[in-house]
């Protein structure tokens, strides 16, 4: 790999203003293609959900898929975009041996959605708004292997091997229009906007767009104007970023790319870039096509789609709370601020401690669990908070034995910590381990007894008058009671007997 040029960060956005465009592709979760009845279903047999249609066979005719159909509507209305009133599909044509049809069903002059926005929250509060181009409609194609090579890559195979079962999956591609003013920040927004986007799509139940399964991927526009210009410059395309990470480095690394280039004097080609994982840089890919090049025209094979409005008026009634506006309702209702709402997004733990508080425990001692000890073993296990293996419910259970006072805090971590080892519900641990909090007083009263009586020097010096003592005290019977005590009230015990107050 050739070594590419980058000028530092600070040098780069002191000489140059980045321009952002993002194109985003978002694959459904239709039971069925978007132009046939063939199942979408992942991990099936190579070749297995294919028919004429979606293998282009001549004379096979396709037929619109309608959930596909309202699920772009829905995306363009929860984006913000008029939906057109009547539009067609095309056929860009390429040729490609994972495209069948060597065309692929899309859109072009005609997209279902179009100039919208979607307001997207920065890490330190503020609301940047991105604003969209179009969202519209076209189809997933076959997925290539090349095998025999080193790097699985085409150069160098032996041969390659085609599945078809993706060809004609629903996709919708939603386009921004160029991004301006986001100057050093502009990586961040980038990461920013596909992260709403992707909640956005969560929340609307058109997809599960998991972009490490290729569900959601990004590619990433960029171009720098010299400071002061309004022109813009010459783009590269950064093709199929994958995580919310690699968005925001592909962005990063292009804008010092770019600025080393231009400030040595080069230019910079329109090109696709690839882009690697592991070190964060991009390399050239092939030289982009201009719009002409493909030969756009209408499908005739379908007809036009023409969203009556009264339906889409009901769609837009029945979408759910968008995401901004529900973290914002919680956020007041749990009484926390920006910099912890964000913690909790980021840790993924939004919906568990909303069920959690669903299933009647208090927003505080929710949070507390998931973010404390819970996140904690996520942590070391490398998994997702939902991946545990413990439920909302059961950690509601654990607060209210917790509020109930049948466990103090450091019992409830043992009750937690059993149920992720697989010992049962809270209260089957509780009941194995034996966990409870001593409350019987008779037997809480004659522990701290012993306690007195085998600490006479501690014991008088907190008659003296120097109560901070008392600490050792209460260790001793939280020992003797193997943790099982509630410490406060040990605590009045000893002092009580002891006849001082704090
Ligand atoms: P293509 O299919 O050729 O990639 P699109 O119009 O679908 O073209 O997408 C181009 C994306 O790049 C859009 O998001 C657009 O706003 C953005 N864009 C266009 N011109 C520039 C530029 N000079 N610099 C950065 N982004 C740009
Ligand atoms: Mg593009
Ligand atoms: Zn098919």
């Amino acid at each position: 790999m050739t070594v590419t040029e980058l000028l530092s960060y600070d040098a780069a956005l002191a000489a140059y203003d980045p321009v952002m465009g993002l194109e985003v592709h978002v694959e459904l979760g239709t039971k069925t293609k978007m132009f046939c009845g063939c199942s979408t279903e992942l991990g099936a047999e190579p070749n297995s959900q294919t028919c004429p249609t979606c293998l282009g066979l001549p004379g096979s005719l396709p037929v619109v898929n309608a959930i596909g159909v309202e699920s772009a509507v829905k995306i363009g209305l929860a984006l913000n975009c008029e939906i057109a009133e009547w539009c067609r599909f095309a056929r860009k044509n390429y040729f490609y041996p994972d495209m069948p049809k060597n065309f692929q069903t899309s859109q072009y002059d005609e997209p279902i959605a179009f100039n919208g926005y979607l307001d997207v929250q920065l890490e330190d509060g503020e609301v940047f708004r991105v604003e969209i181009e179009r969202a519209h409609m076209e189809e997933d194609t076959g997925k290539s292997t090349h095998v025999g090579g080193a790097t699985g890559r085409i150069h160098g195979a032996s041969h390659s091997l085609l599945d078809y079962n993706r060809a004609g999956i629903p996709l919708i591609e939603i386009v921004t229009k160029p991004i301006v003013g986001a100057g050093e920040r502009a990586p961040e927004v980038a990461k920013a906007y596909v992260a709403e986007l992707r909640e956005l799509i969560k929340a609307l139940g058109v997809s599960e767009a998991r972009m490490e399964m290729g569900q959601m991927r990004c590619d990433v526009n960029l171009s720098l104007m010299p400071k002061g210009s309004q022109k813009f410059g010459t783009r590269s395309e950064t093709k199929n970023v994958n995580s919310l990470r690699s968005v925001e480095r592909a962005a990063r690394f292009e804008i010092q790319r770019h600025a080393a280039v231009l400030q040595s004097g080069g230019t910079i080609v329109q090109e696709t870039r690839h882009f690697h994982e592991d070190d964060g840089s991009t390399t050239s890919g092939r030289v982009k096509e201009e719009a002409e090049d493909y030969r756009y025209f209408p499908e005739p094979d379908l007809v036009p789609v023409a969203p009556a409005r009264a339906w889409v008026e009901e769609l837009r009634a029945g979408l759910p709370e968008l995401p901004r506006v529900r973290r914002n309702r919680l956020r007041e209702e749990w009484g926390i601020n920006e910099h912890d709402m964000q913690s909790i997004l980021n840790a993924g733990a939004v919906d568990l401690i909303v069920a959690t508080v669903e299933a009647g425990a208090d927003s505080a001692a929710a949070r507390k669990w998931w973010m404390g000890e819970l996140a904690r073993s996520a942590n070391e296990q490398g998994k997702g908070l939902d991946e545990l293996g413990i439920t909302p419910a059961q950690v509601a259970r654990v607060a209210a034995l917790v509020a109930e006072g049948s466990l103090n805090d450091k019992l409830a971590r043992q009750v937690l910590e059993g149920v992720l080892a697989g010992e049962g519900s809270p209260d089957e641990v509780v009941d194995k381990r034996g966990l409870k909090v001593v409350s019987d007083e008779g037997a809480l009263g004659a522990a701290v007894d012993e306690a007195i009586a085998s600490n006479a020097a501690i014991a008088d010096k907190i008659r003296g008058g120097k109560v901070a003592a008392v600490g050792a005290l209460v260790g001793a019977v939280m020992k003797t009671t193997r943790g099982q005590a509630d410490a406060a009230r040990v605590k009045e015990l000893i002092l009580e007997k002891l006849g001082v107050s704090e």
